[in-house]
């Protein structure tokens, strides 16, 4: 046996006819055929058959750059769902991972991992500023880091960096990144930078300290001189709603400025996370802090819990279902839930929660989606309660292009293409042009639409009628069960 599996590459070349092809460069869609063979997109135009070819009629139907998910958490699990469905069924050909602070380390181990047991989506990832901290303090991190703590993060940044890592991620609304100071994440921005890498961040807060945390955020990209993207921005706060034109006065200001800010959105107004980031101050037992959360940032009714695991059957049911269960008050309920979750587990480790919480109005996204620097991003999973993991791509473009008109086919795939590799540093994938990484998808946009919620998560979309990644299909209304995704190293030409 090799040591390192092969890379399947198709035997024939494939021509797709006449498919309106739109490039993700934003610019007019044409009809055309395009061929693909060895990985790559080879010829654009009218094109004759080869007696080689294997022939794809697309007549009425869309070719576009497989999209790039710029924020995604679908590596989880991969290694034994290698088709990746919840991604690619939604058109997904890149996942970008290692959000929110967290990522594998050692990176190089992990991209190896995947080059011996490749998936059918290309992966490329971030390093994690906590993944960092853990490395370094330990259980020690409720306080900023020393001078020599960070100088040790900087020393396994340079290493990750070397291993091809597209930047430096930071969480700042969790454990343990929510205890350092700015100057400690500038300090490592500017490792990253120094790599020609990039900074990406869940900022601080996304509700109650939503200003200084983008104000942080923009320091960060000046201070370090480096490109610096809001992870799934939002407005998640019932006296916030409604100020996005303001967020992005202040990002155009910053852009106007020297500093290259962007940022990726997903398009639902809900948001999955733990229980915990409703206590910024992790003031876990505090009543007020408690009623504050569900009267300002989200609701009783609308804060359903996803998993649940120190009691499963509480899985799909909200706040206010509980307390009525348990006959108390939603906030003590609150409460009571994180304090469940916080005992010792039986054999060591911690209970899994999660939350799916309202906390945004759609008037905000849309504001959003029509900033130019806006892309795409899903923050889904493979099995993940939230039904972004398997619906965002296509709810993006049934509620963006074709229910409320707010931006043209031709610019939605530029922000789920090119912009998004723009993003995050990604240089040869997320247009239709020859010469790049043959990842693309098939769409029969009338049709295209999400099915996936809340309720029933893992449902495919509709709309998505084949997808190629490095040329190879893995998608045709169901997994091929090939592995032809690739790891993604930073390029910096
Ligand atoms: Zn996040």
């Amino acid at each position: 046996m090799p040591a390192v599996a092969q890379q399947p590459v198709p035997a024939r070349p494939v021509l797709i006819r006449g498919a309106l092809v739109v490039d993700g460069s934003g610019g007019p869609s044409r009809v055309a055929d395009v061929r693909i063979a060895g990985g790559t997109i080879r010829q654009i135009g009218q094109l004759t058959p080869g007696s080689s070819d294997s022939v794809v009629y697309a007549r009425g139907l869309v070719l576009a750059p497989g999209f790039i998910d710029t924020h995604s958490h679908h590596d989880r699990g991969l290694d034994s769902e290698r088709t990746a469905l919840a991604a690619v069924s939604q058109g997904i050909t890149t996942i970008v991972v290692g959000q929110d602070g967290g990522s594998r380390f050692p990176l190089a181990d992990w991209f190896a991992q995947r080059e011996q047991r490749p998936a059918a989506v290309n992966v490329a990832s971030y390093v994690g500023h906590g993944r960092l901290r853990d490395a370094i303090m330990g259980d020690d991190f409720k306080r900023p880091a020393t001078p020599a703590e960070v100088r040790q993060m900087a020393a396994l940044l340079e290493g990750e960096m070397a291993a091809g890592a597209l930047g430096l991620s930071s969480g700042l609304e969790y454990d343990p990144g929510i205890y350092s100071a700015t100057d400690e994440l500038v300090a490592l921005a500017r490792v990253a930078a120094r790599h020609g890498g990039r900074y990406i961040s869940h900022v601080r807060s996304e509700d109650r300290h939503f200003r200084a945390a983008i104000d942080e955020l923009i320091a960060i990209g000046r201070r370090a001189g480096l490109p610096v993207q809001l992870s799934h921005a939002k407005l998640a706060m019932r006296s916030v709603w409604g100020r996005a034109d303001s967020l992005i006065s202040v990002l155009d200001r910053a852009r106007a400025s020297g500093v290259r800010v962007t940022l990726d959105i997903y398009p639902y107004t809900y948001w999955q996370s733990t229980l915990t980031v409703l206590f910024p101050e992790r003031n876990f037992r505090d009543t007020a802090a408690a009623r504050f959360a569900l009267t300002e940032v989200t609701t009783p009714d609308s804060a359903i819990l996803g998993d649940f695991e120190p009691d499963p059957t509480l899985a799909g049911k909200s706040i206010a279902e509980i307390a009525a269960l348990r006959r108390t008050d939603p906030a003590i309920t609150l409460m009571d839930l994180i304090a469940e979750a916080g005992k010792p587990k039986p054999g060591g480790g911690s209970y899994d929660e999660s939350v799916v919480a309202v906390s945004m109005v759609q008037a905000d996204i849309d504001r959003l989606w029509r900033w130019p620097f806006a892309n795409v991003c899903s923050d889904g999973a493979l099995n993940g309660a939230h039904p972004r993991g398997y619906g965002a791509f296509p709810r993006f473009f049934r509620m963006a292009v074709r229910e409320r008109r707010l931006l043209s086919l031709e610019e939605a795939v530029r922000r789920a293409t090119s912009l998004a590799a723009a993003n995050v540093g990604i240089v040869d994938r997320g247009r239709i042009a020859a010469g790049l990484f043959a990842d693309l998808v098939l769409l029969d946009t009338a049709a295209l639409a999400d099915r996936a919620t809340p309720k029933e998560p893992h449902v495919t979309s509709t709309g998505v009628r084949a997808v190629w990644v490095n040329g190879v299909l893995v998608y045709n209304g169901a997994a091929t069960g090939a592995f032809p995704g690739r790891v993604i190293r930073r390029r910096t030409t």
